[in-house]
């Protein structure tokens, strides 16, 4: 799951210090009300459970062990970072078999203990972002905890082998994943009701993080079942895991614009670099539009900032809507964005160049009760008839984005390209 900016109302003075001190007040009311409910059936099952649970030194200890492997996985990648955001970890793998074996209080502790850890030793992030966390995970384990000890008397048998208490494992750790997943999901979609369920719901590489946990879960927990020094043996390959998760989760926040998910700056150049030189061997068009959003300093001045921000994060996703998979999209900086079009000759580009105008000139963001409406200009270079290299053709279509803004804004300008010079008759004499 991406990212999301989740600011919804601008900070009026006296307001703002407040919500810099508690920026969960900054969110949308039913946002607000769902974290709350949330947490508070969390702190209730907490209550409920550890009232009803009989303490077992063998519990504890296997709680205990489950925790310190958590913890050394969070030290051992500690210092790679976390990307800012949403992000994936295989910590799973250690409050599964805290789920499945133990009762189910344990289970919502688990997460509170390593969600503290996250918090002190890896990123201080937004508060409330922590807490919920915790409570969904408490929650989504406490269920399948309830649920897997229904069905298996014993949850300790799970490590004999036999086919059903592990068809059962599975089938809570599924319950796990699916009700961790859907109580995120409402999270996103009440703060963004413009993302679609698929959006929040679906993501491939998400559905595949979750089936590596879920077998990490149970085989840990057959394993832990069996002697809990095996945990020992768990422990490298599932930190080795986590670390290349991380790596590769860092890799490509490098590459992102926080505000908008589209490429920065530095990753748009290298990859436009590379189209531009497979479209010079290959002698295929290629056409470069640099697109500014139209006066966006009144926006911020009227609505400020964090609005701003919501009408930046809209014209990139209309923009990426509006274009193919293999188009390379950029934020450049501020209000400014550029699009590689490979393939394209002139008439393609100005056809793209003026459906984007019109698309974004049609949206409108909400905010204070009004709805904001944006409009932008867009200058096209095209290769070999602008420019040869990317230097060139950003020259081109800066000037002709130039253009577009003095003729009046919300256009699309392709510079004239100079006749070649005629060649002089030659002197007969
Ligand atoms: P023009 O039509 O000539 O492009 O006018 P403009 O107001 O869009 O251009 P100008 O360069 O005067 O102002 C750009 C504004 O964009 C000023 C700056 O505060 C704002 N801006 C730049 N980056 C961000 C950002 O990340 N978020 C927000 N909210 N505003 C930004
Ligand atoms: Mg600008
Ligand atoms: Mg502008």
């Amino acid at each position: 799951m991406a990212a999301t900016s989740h600011a919804s109302i601008k900070p009026r003075d006296g307001v703002s210090t407040l919500v810099d001190r508690w920026p969960l007040l900054g969110q949308r009311r039913a946002l607000v009300i769902y974290l709350c409910a949330i947490v508070a059936l969390d702190l209730a099952a907490i209550v409920f459970f550890s009232s009803t649970t009989e303490f077992r030194w063998r519990d504890a200890l296997t709680f205990a062990a489950l925790m310190a492997c958590g913890a050394v996985c969070i030290e051992a990648t500690r210092r790679l970072g976390m990307p800012a955001g949403v992000s994936r970890d295989l910590l799973s793998a250690w409050w599964l078999p805290v789920a499945l074996l133990l009762p189910p209080v344990y289970a919502l502790f688990a997460p509170i203990i390593l969600q503290v850890l996250l918090q002190v030793r890896v990123r201080a992030t937004v508060l409330y972002r922590r807490v919920f966390s915790s409570a969904a995970i408490g929650l989504a384990g406490c269920t399948a905890s309830v649920m897997f000890h229904w069905l298996v008397e014993d949850p300790w048998v799970l490590s004999r082998g036999s086919g059903p208490p592990i068809i059962y494992a599975v089938v809570a750790a599924v319950l796990f994943s699916l009700l961790n997943l859907a109580l995120i999901a409402i999270a996103a979609h009440t703060a963004d009701p413009d993302m679609t369920w698929r959006e929040v719901l679906w993501n491939k590489e998400n559905v595949l993080l979750d089936v590596v946990e879920l077998c990490l879960g149970v085989t840990v927990s057959i394993g832990c079942g069996l002697n809990l020094a095996l945990l020992l043996l768990a422990l490298p390959p599932v930190v080795l895991l986590q670390r290349s998760l991380l790596h590769a989760q860092l890799q490509a926040a490098a590459r992102t614009d926080a505000k908008t998910g589209l490429l920065n700056a530095a990753a748009w150049q290298r990859e436009a670099d590379t189209e531009i030189v497979r479209a010079r061997r290959t002698g295929d068009a290629l056409a470069v539009l640099i697109i500014d959003i139209d006066h966006f300093k009144r926006v911020n001045d009227a609505h400020g900032h964090l609005v701003g921000d919501q009408v930046l994060a809209g014209v990139a996703a209309t923009l990426r809507s509006q274009l193919r998979d293999y188009d390379v999209v950029g934020r450049f900086g501020g209000e400014e964005f550029v699009v590689l079009l490979p393939g394209a000759d002139v008439r393609e580009a100005r056809q793209v160049a003026e459906r984007l105008r019109t698309r974004i000139g049609h949206m409108a963001i909400p905010a204070d009760d009004t709805m904001i409406r944006v409009t932008i200009s867009a200058g096209v270079a095209l290769m070999s008839v602008h420019g040869d290299d990317l230097i060139d053709l950003l020259a081109a279509a800066d000037l002709a984005l130039y253009r577009a803004k003095e003729l009046g804004r919300d256009r699309v300008c392709i510079p004239a390209v100079q006749p070649p010079p005629r060649s002089l008759p030659e002197d007969p004499s």
